[in-house]
């Protein structure tokens, strides 16, 4: 999570601000382990930006899973060599863009919609279908209820959370929500043609699903037929989606805790490590 140290007047697209500064702030971790590793450094060097890259200076930020996971060490055969600077999704203002970049807006990059229209996808997703999501309140399962029943033209819908949280659930769209702290989804008589498990219970998962139906499988254990996938990053499927929330089919889900400030990475970490979080939550005040 980066903080530019000094600002730059710049419209929303520009091809290069002559003020950026040499250094920056940013949370920085030195070893894998807890959030209490976080350190807030103020001389971090602002990168140099290849011919296909971009530069932000970051307004906010929101924090994903896989942020925490990759600091408690969980990816470190293939990750990048610490010291390690976390974050995936920001919103800023683009100050420099490298000499093969064509064409950019202002910058929003969201990896819970991205995962969510990719695991629908990779399910064979259609009009018509019917759904169960698992973890329907989170950052990424709040997305799959709305775009699987406003863009994709599910038949039905239905999710799960606890008690606080079912509301949402059908606010969302969701024609049926299911508490979890008092129902067992694998016991209903009714199965579904996809099942998007965004909690990691892939064994019972398996158990909802129709014949011949899909089971997408984002974190845990993988039982057939469920199937992971790593999520991929790409613009043109981000400038598809960002029509959809232009619409007004998909709202994103902000959690009421948030938008917690710069200076308090580590209870925003903290939070979101609980498991709780409804929908995303967001890092302010850079
Ligand atoms: P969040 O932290 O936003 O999920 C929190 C939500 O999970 C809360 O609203 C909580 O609701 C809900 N939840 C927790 N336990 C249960 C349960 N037993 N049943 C139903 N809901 C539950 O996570 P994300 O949505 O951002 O991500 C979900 C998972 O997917 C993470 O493990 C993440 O790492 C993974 N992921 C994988 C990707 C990939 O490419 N493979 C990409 C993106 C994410 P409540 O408070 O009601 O329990």
């Amino acid at each position: 999570l980066l903080r530019a140290s000094a600002s730059s007047s710049s419209t929303e697209t520009v091809t290069a601000v002559s003020e950026i500064p040499a250094k920056m702030k940013a949370w920085v971790y030195d070893d894998y382990g807890a959030a209490d590793l976080l350190r807030l450094d103020e001389g971090v060097s602002v990168p140099e930006v290849k011919e296909d890259q971009v530069l932000i200076k970051v307004v906010a930020a929101a924090l994903n899973p896989v942020d925490y996971k990759r600091r408690q060490g969980k990816f470190k055969a293939t990750d990048s060599p610490l010291p390690t600077v976390p974050g995936y999704d920001v919103a800023g203002v683009v100050v420099k863009v490298g000499s093969q970049v064509k064409k950019l807006k202002a910058a929003g990059l969201p990896l819970a919609i991205e995962t969510a229209n990719e695991g629908l996808e990779r399910s064979g997703f259609s009009a018509g279908k019917s759904i169960l999501i698992l973890g329907g309140a989170g950052g990424v399962g709040s997305l799959v209820i709305q775009l699987a029943k406003h863009v994709f033209g599910a038949s039905r819908v239905a999710a799960t959370a606890s008690t606080g949280k079912l509301d949402l659930l059908k606010s969302l769209g969701a024609d049926l929500a299911i508490d979890y702290t008092k129902e067992n989804f694998e016991e209903l008589a009714e199965k579904f043609d996809v099942v998007y498990d965004a909690v990691g219970q892939c064994e019972k998962a398996v158990k909802a699903v129709k014949e011949a139906g899909s089971v997408v499988a984002l974190t845990g254990a993988v039982t057939p037929p469920g199937f992971r996938f790593v999520v991929t990053s790409d613009g043109a499927v981000l400038t598809k989606l960002n029509t959809f929330i232009e619409d007004g089919k998909i709202k994103p889900v902000v959690d009421p805790k948030g938008p917690f400030p710069f200076s308090k990475l580590v209870e925003a970490f903290t939070y979101l490590e609980s498991g709780r979080a409804t929908g995303k939550v967001i890092v302010d005040g850079f």
